[in-house]
């Protein structure tokens, strides 16, 4: 099964994804955690993603598609993966279907989770992840099981990331109408996008995909 998870910075993609991950036995494959992972080995790509990314701004089309199609290549790709922060803007929406297509396989949902922009900020702020395995959690909405111990992997430093300030969530919601906002319609025309009331709680949210993917 391959499906794309989409909405706004903070709408809860990286969440839902993690849960499907477990869930569903597929990968989650999150364009900005290989952008991170790319800026703190400094590689090439890296050093042209980084100031971007601080900016609040798209890393180009060239950069994350390239890293995504060698991705999708890989063995833990083969039962299906879930795409998380990809694709970005409808010409990444385009190369993603030649892509598919070439393998011989195609999208089986696009799932756009619905939060209110006052909403976003909030889990933004709030947010923070494993320094070791990426969990994520919030301040108040989602904490660890026992107090400063990851629930996932044992680990007990968490991190938080350089972009999720006030002054860059408002860049990053502004490029995410401009540009990333378009794609729905994109989807919409081919009559595989669906929506989810992002607003519930995560298990609600959670409930409504798990409703969407067994159909
Ligand atoms: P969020 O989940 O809060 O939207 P991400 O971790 O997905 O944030 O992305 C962080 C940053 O990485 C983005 O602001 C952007 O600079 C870059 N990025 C991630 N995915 C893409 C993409 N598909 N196209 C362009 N830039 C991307
Ligand atoms: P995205 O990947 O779309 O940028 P995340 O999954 O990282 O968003 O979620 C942003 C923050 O909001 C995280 O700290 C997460 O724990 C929290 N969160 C996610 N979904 C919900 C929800 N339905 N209700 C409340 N908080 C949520
Ligand atoms: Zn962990």
């Amino acid at each position: 099964m391959i499906i794309i998870l989409f909405g706004p910075p903070g709408a809860g993609k990286g969440t839902q994804a993690q849960r499907i991950e477990k869930e569903n036995g597929l990968v989650q494959l999150s364009t900005g955690d290989m952008l991170r992972a790319a800026v703190a080995a400094k590689t090439h790509y890296g050093q042209k993603a980084q100031e971007k990314m601080q900016a609040g701004q798209l890393v180009s089309d060239d950069i994350v598609i390239g890293i995504i199609a060698d991705r999708i290549k890989e063995d833990d790709c083969k039962n299906g993966f879930i795409l998380d922060g990809f694709p970005r803007t409808v010409a990444q929406a385009e190369a993603l279907d030649e892509m598919l297509s070439e393998g011989g396989v195609a999208l089986d949902a696009v799932i756009e989770i619905q939060v209110d922009d006052s909403a976003l900020v909030d889990r933004i702020s709030g947010r923070y992840t494993c320094a070791n395995c990426l969990e994520g959690y919030h301040d108040t909405n989602l904490k660890p099981k026992v107090d400063g111990v990851c629930d996932a992997c044992g680990g007990t430093e968490f991190k938080r990331r350089a972009d999720d300030n006030a002054e860059t969530v408002e860049k990053r919601l502004k490029e995410y109408y401009a540009q990333t906002a378009p794609v729905l319609p994109y989807y919409a025309k081919k009559g595989i996008l669906q929506q989810v009331d992002g607003m519930k709680s995560i298990d609600d949210v959670a409930a409504q995909i798990a409703a969407i993917l067994a159909a």
